[in-house]
């Protein structure tokens, strides 16, 4: 029987949250019902989301970052189609695939590196990076940094600067060292017993989206080099034209020992991964025949997924989109750094490109302290959701805390919006904000029921 997707979408539409409460994870239901994210989403086009009642939502999250070119690009459906109707010879796995190796040297030439790994997700590409640097250095010793997210598999976690994402997965890897991002004194301490495999590092940090100082990349290169350390630039999230440049270690002019990439890299269609390094540091992996498999994965290198990242890279590359990350980013970065000077809750603008946070913080005056303390006590970082939610509800924007216990709000939207787009970001931030400074109000009810909620869940959660 072939499957009618149409119907199957059309005739259990209602049933979407049904079924991930009973069979996939409650929790999730549980808090997309609690903040009113709960609106079905059912097609999307471009950075655009519409819901089942029709209404269209700008989309600031873009799948963590993943639809940097825009959701259902034509032109990646157009590679797909055609790879499907091609009727290729697919994962023969004892042969080698073209497109991955056409996709390979485009890679490469962007990032003036030597060899490609590709393999399926982001986390796929750290775990191949801590054992390319385990053979390349004959040392087992990781190094990271306080806030780091390099993802959620084993391996990745142990490299992970937020306790509460390791907290109950205990024992992770051993010998992985966190120091404080941006301080070189740690690094250097970190690395100065010559022991070091590699220094895993963000070049601009997603949880929370932390600059770098101006020399910290540049400093914590030469440090790896003059230690032996390999430096292995976590580009997951920046890479591809997200920050203004095609990877954001550009802008610091730092030439680390390997790139990861993932995310936008297939346009969001097929999960893909790929690992870019040096030919020295290939070679001590896959350094005999008898080795030639001796790391990979089953679904790397699949043609849909080499196809989709090579129509991706065409599209940024056509429609200028890393150029146009970077001046969009700066008129957003302008537009949000006013709402900093206007408004006392607001204490810091940050970000490059179109990978911008906002951070909030206690603000001076009584009544807006008293009732943000109380808000705080309740659970911490909940703040946000008092400009989250009239976001996502009054001016259909869609997007997210910059990871847990923080005041952070994190942009990080396809890179094709528009100056239209732009407007709408700067018009509804600036309501919403306006909003909390207005005590009392609607928005510190909300934040009064979300305390309520929060409480409840906590006392749930201890009996
Ligand atoms: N590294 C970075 C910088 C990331 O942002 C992420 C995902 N948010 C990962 C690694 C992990 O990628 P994935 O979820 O595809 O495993």
């Amino acid at each position: 029987m072939t499957l009618d997707l149409n119907r199957l979408l059309a005739g259990r539409r209602s049933e979407k949250y049904g079924l991930h409460e009973r069979y996939l994870n409650a929790q999730l239901v549980r808090v997309l019902k609690t903040i009113g994210y709960d609106v079905n989403f059912i097609s999307a086009e471009g950075p655009y989301l519409t819901d089942a009642a029709g209404a269209r939502y700008l989309d600031l999250l873009s799948g963590f970052g993943v639809f940097a070119i825009g959701r259902n690009h034509p032109a990646v459906i157009d590679a797909l189609k055609q790879v499907l109707d091609a009727r290729l010879p697919n994962l023969v796995q004892m042969d080698v695939s073209l497109l991955a190796g056409v996709l390979a040297e485009r890679l490469l030439a962007l990032t003036r590196m030597d060899r490609a790994f590709f393999c399926s997700t982001g986390s796929e590409a750290v775990e191949s990076g801590i054992k390319f640097a385990h053979a390349a250095t004959g040392r087992s010793k990781i190094v990271y940094c306080s806030h780091a997210f390099h993802g959620l598999t084993m391996g990745a976690l142990s490299l992970n600067g937020t306790e509460v994402f390791k907290t109950g997965f205990a024992p992770l890897l051993p010998d992985c060292v966190q120091v404080p991002f941006n301080d070189l004194a740690a690094l250097e301490a970190a690395l100065a017993g010559n022991d070091v495999a590699a220094f895993f590092v963000e070049p601009i940090q997603g949880k929370g989206v932390y600059m770098p100082a101006d020399d910290y990349l540049p400093e914590a290169l030469r440090l790896c080099r003059k230690h032996g350390a390999l430096f292995i630039a976590d580009e997951i999230q920046t890479g591809l034209g997200r920050t203004g440049r095609f990877l954001a270690c550009e802008h610091w002019g730092v030439d680390p020992d390997m790139v990861l990439l993932s995310k936008a890299l297939s346009g969001g269609f097929v999960p893909v991964g790929a690992l870019l390094t040096k030919q020295w540091i290939y070679s001590k992996l896959f350094d005999r025949m008898d080795r030639a498999l001796v790391h990979g994965s089953t679904f790397s290198k699949n043609d849909l997924g080499m196809a989709a990242a090579l129509a991706t890279l065409n599209v940024i590359e056509e429609e200028k989109l890393t150029a146009r990350a970077a001046t969009l980013g700066e008129a957003i970065l302008s537009d949000f750094r006013a709402f900093r000077d206007k408004y006392e809750l607001v204490k810091d603008v940050r970000g490059k490109g179109l990978m911008i946070g906002i951070e909030f913080g206690m603000p001076r005056s009584l009544t807006l302290k008293a009732a943000w303390s109380l808000l705080e006590a309740a659970n911490k970082g909940l703040f946000c959701q008092m400009i989250l939610i009239p976001l996502f509800k009054d001016h259909k924007l869609v997007c997210q805390v910059s990871g847990p216990g923080v005041h952070i709000i994190k942009l990080l939207p396809a890179l094709t919006i528009t100056d239209a787009d732009r407007l709408w970001i700067r018009d509804s931030f600036d309501k919403s904000i306006a909003d909390c400074h207005r005590v009392p109000g609607a928005v510190w009810d909300l934040g009064r029921n979300l305390a309520a909620h929060a409480v409840k869940a906590r006392a749930g959660r201890a009996a």
